[in-house]
């Protein structure tokens, strides 16, 4: 399978998923028609599906239209989105595989940031989102913490370490200058926040990364972390340190970065 990166609107990311034998493709979360399109035209596939991880506007804002260019779309969703996403055609329940060309996924339901929000899974790659940012995860719209931690930490976070994430959002440098304020002892994140910063002015982006680089860069996987304990401890003395306490308090101080 071949991925192909689409920037869309201010910075979000759509995916091309292409089905190399088949020269047939998925686009992960379409934010708009015409990037998609030329992407299609470009690679010289046939767009036969559309993956939506959640119902919100910038991920699927260019169902309609790419459902009216290319009437055969199959669009996937979860079951509970139904009503939510434009056009959808399949409402994935527990066990329900995903397929496209000759490609066959799963996905996981990871409600925080949404209720229906999920994560497709094709082998040692998955696209997150806005449930896992590099360096960080979505604000809880719709779960409670407790949720949110439990969708990175037990859902995600069970994914082996060489997968690689694709995420829904370029927010990678805001992210890591916030984790460095909670655990600024953390080498990992100082040079991956100098990796990220070089290669966002040289134009490029920061999507994918991998579990194994999240597990030592993403705060949000790291509610364990001394350094963030006493980070916690030093604005209250009387913080629980219990890893789902963490975790809420970790995402309240970065709604205020
Ligand atoms: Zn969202």
């Amino acid at each position: 399978m071949k991925i192909v990166t689409i920037p869309c609107l201010q910075d979000n990311f759509a995916y091309l998923l292409i089905c190399k034998k088949t020269k047939e493709a998925a686009v992960v979360d379409p934010s708009e028609q015409a990037p998609v399109r030329k992407a299609v035209e470009q690679e010289g596939v046939k767009l036969t599906t559309i993956l939506n991880t959640h119902h919100h506007w910038d991920h699927v804002g260019g169902n309609k239209e790419l459902k009216a260019l290319y009437p055969e779309l199959t669009i996937y969703g979860h079951d509970s989105d139904r009503g939510r996403i434009p056009e959808q055609t399949e409402f994935l329940k527990n066990g329900d595989g995903v397929r496209f060309g000759e490609q066959s996924g799963s996905f996981l339901h990871n409600p925080g940031h949404t209720s229906g929000a999920i994560t497709y899974v094709f082998g040692k790659t998955a696209f997150t989102g806005d449930t896992l940012f590099a360096g960080g995860c979505g604000r809880l719209f719709e779960g409670t913490p407790a949720q949110m931690y439990d969708s990175l930490n037990f859902n995600i976070g069970r994914l082996p370490d060489e997968t690689e994430l694709y995420f829904g959002h370029e927010y990678t440098e805001a992210n890591l200058r916030f984790a460095l304020t909670v655990e600024p002892g953390n080498a990992e994140i100082q040079k991956k926040l100098a990796a990220v910063t070089a290669l966002r002015s040289s134009g490029a982006f920061s999507t994918p990364t991998t579990i194994a680089v999240e597990r030592q860069t993403n705060p949000f996987l790291r509610c364990y972390s001394a350094e963030i304990h006493t980070t916690l401890k030093s604005k209250d003395p009387n913080h629980d340190l219990s890893e789902k306490n963490v975790f809420r308090t970790l995402r309240e101080l970065k709604n205020h970065f």
